[in-house]
């Protein structure tokens, strides 16, 4: 294989492409499933993890009306959606082509693309791709080449079209996936300008049931890691990720997508989602503050966290009968103990005061913060303290790591969460209520939360009409 990748870095550039072009051409022959295969692949037997386009009626900016949503999609939609996706790829590769013929056509002789090198100068670059001293010169003056050219880096590419006579005709330089630097050069001499596509924005839907655990399922639907980081924060007020998911949740969301002529840029926000765990349904969108609120307005963020431990260190899912780490009895118990690695850090649920940061030998390192007259908690066997008693600490600071320290046998967090001097349930107690938006974003953010969640639910209805 290295003497194979050796070879082709031997043959001229032109001959790359052409390689590289029947080996894509190869690929897409052999990968590219019929339309029965995307057909089946649209409708798993399993119902976990289904992706896919929102048909082109939600992608409007204005949020569509509910009624607008109610009649735009019928199942078939995103299956065309997915064709249209594969359509345009193979778009996108003929365009280029003709591009290039064009241009040849054009009495200009083929493009050539320069990679720029480790330690390339542009002198060396236009020195290999032939340029006079004078076009390089000329090049140079000018104020949005000199401000972008100035830039390049290794694996950038330069393209350079020259006239039949060898004279610089055309320069183009991708600044980055939306703007390019085009020069044309002709005998009225030389026109820049930087061309920049249009970004689109497109929602994304996406829905999973949850069989093994969050994460994956959160992969298996098509998230990123810092997506399903994201949507465990939305939650992380009332859902305790770490403990608390078991088989059968299920999670739906909308988010944005940015395209550039039809080319992928990158993910936005999180736009709107639904979590169902152990059938209580909870419900964030995100208004243009930034901010999330449960559909009916209510501030997501509380005064605390469900969970000091984010579900991605805890190792043990759907044990609803923990063991106790000490006896290896189950037992009640005062507070709650997360299995995890030692070092993971442990947060602080809510804003308070470092009332005590110790030692003894049955806590082993411990903090206790005092959030208000009300409410207290306290964390024990830390592997190492970061705060100091009298100490204020934030929401979700950092304040220790977790260990084994004291009277325990394994690695774990013990966490107690008191109200009012009582041990409670920090998963289940009662917290104080959230602010609601703002009385005059009321109606504002009511008409998005409303356009939004019948655009959730009309997907999830989609996504259940193909599942029969
Ligand atoms: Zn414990």
């Amino acid at each position: 294989m290295a003497k194979l990748i050796t070879l082709f870095k031997l043959l001229p550039k032109k001959h790359q492409l052409l390689l590289s072009l029947l080996t894509l051409a190869i690929f897409v022959i052999i990968f590219i499933p019929t339309d029965n295969a995307v057909a089946s692949k649209q409708t798993p037997e399993s119902g976990v993890a289904v992706r896919y386009d929102v048909p082109l009626a939600f992608r409007t900016p204005d949020a569509p009306s509910a009624q607008n949503v109610a009649d735009s999609g019928e199942p078939q939609e995103s299956e065309k959606a997915a064709e249209a996706i594969t359509d345009s790829i193979v778009e996108q590769t003929s365009d280029a082509l003709e591009t290039q013929v064009d241009k040849q056509a054009d009495g200009m002789a083929e493009l050539e693309h320069f990679e720029v090198k480790r330690g390339d100068t542009l002198a060396a670059l236009f020195q290999r791709a032939s340029l006079s001293a004078r076009e390089v010169y000329d090049i140079t003056q000018l104020p949005l080449a000199k401000k972008h050219l100035i830039k390049i880096m290794p694996g950038e590419e330069i393209t350079i079209g020259k006239s039949a006579d060898g004279g610089l005709k055309l320069l183009q330089y991708r600044i980055d996936a939306i703007s390019t630097l085009i020069i044309n050069h002709d005998n009225k001499g030389y026109r820049e300008e930087v061309q920049t596509k249009d970004v689109e924005n497109r929602q994304q839907f996406v829905s999973a049931e949850i069989h093994s655990n969050f994460w994956n399922a959160g992969v298996d639907a098509g998230l990123n890691p810092a997506q399903i980081m994201q949507l465990a924060t939305i939650f992380g007020w009332d859902v305790d990720f770490a403990l608390d998911i078991r088989n059968g949740d299920s999670f739906s969301l909308i988010y944005e997508q940015e395209f550039a002529d039809g080319e992928f840029l990158r993910n936005g926000n999180i736009l709107a989602a639904e979590f169902i765990n152990q059938g209580e349904r909870y419900t964030a969108v995100r208004y243009t503050d930034g901010n999330y609120y449960s559909a009916d307005g209510r501030s997501m963020r509380k005064a605390f966290l469900r969970s000091p431990v984010d579900f991605k260190y805890v190792s043990s899912n759907f044990n609803p009968r923990r063991l106790h780490p000490v006896t290896g009895l189950v037992r009640p118990h005062r507070g709650v103990d997360y299995v995890a690695a030692i070092g993971t850090p442990i947060k602080s649920a809510g804003a308070g005061k470092v009332i005590k940061a110790s030692y003894n030998q049955y806590n082993g390192n411990y903090v206790f913060i005092r959030h208000n007259a009300t409410y207290t908690t306290k964390y024990l066997h830390l592997n190492k303290r970061k705060v100091k008693e009298g100490e204020y600490v934030k929401q979700g600071q950092i304040i220790g790591t977790l260990g084994k320290t004291g009277r325990v046998t394994g690695a774990h967090l013990h966490y107690e969460f008191i109200v009012n001097g009582v041990h409670r349930n920090p998963r289940t107690v009662d917290l104080p209520k959230a602010e609601p938006i703002a009385k005059q974003e009321r109606s504002a953010f009511d008409a998005l939360s409303k356009s939004l969640m019948a655009a959730l639910n009309h997907q999830k209805q989609v996504r259940i009409a193909m599942q029969k």
